[in-house]
């Protein structure tokens, strides 16, 4: 996933609420893997694919929600939602990387690449590839369903 990531996160934060901290915090796990890449070019001058990355290893996110989300639940009940849909857009992050990327859904047991959808080198850019393959229009429809929910909620709840 190139372009969705940010109204996915809108999308999930929507399931839990459709306004305020709730809905911020879905946004934000929907673009934090990709944080990385600030590394990836940064630093590692594009050496790795970024989903080597701790940040796009399914494992790491769900050690850190089974420690962080009894934490929250605990302190108070106020945090729980919030970090639900955190945790929840982050998953559906990996899981959007899944379609025509690559995710280590196997770590620490693999180090396997997994995809759904192999996108063929058949254009002189990356982004081209994905661009206009088939799979971009998944991509189109999150944006438009998200869209469409952010603007009839402006639209008809103020
Ligand atoms: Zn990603």
């Amino acid at each position: 996933m190139i372009t969705a990531h940010l109204p996915a996160g809108y999308l999930t934060g929507r399931a839990f609420a459709r306004s305020g901290p709730i809905l911020w915090s879905a946004m934000l796990g929907g673009i934090l893997p990709d944080l990385d890449l600030i590394w990836f070019y940064l630093v590692d001058h594009r050496a790795f694919h970024h989903h080597h990355y701790w940040v796009h290893i399914p494992a790491f996110w769900a050690a850190l929600a089974a420690i962080l989300l009894p934490m929250a639940a605990s302190r108070c009940p106020c945090w729980s939602r919030p970090a639900l849909s955190f945790f929840a857009s982050i998953l559906v992050h990996l899981l959007l990387d899944t379609v025509a990327g690559d995710v280590k859904w196997l770590w620490p047991f693999s180090d396997r690449f997994i995809h759904l959808v192999t996108v063929p080198a058949t254009h002189s850019h990356w982004i081209l590839n994905f661009v206009l393959h088939p799979v971009f229009l998944a991509e189109l429809a999150i944006w438009a369903l998200a869209l469409f929910l952010w603007g009839w909620r402006h639209r008809h709840e103020g």
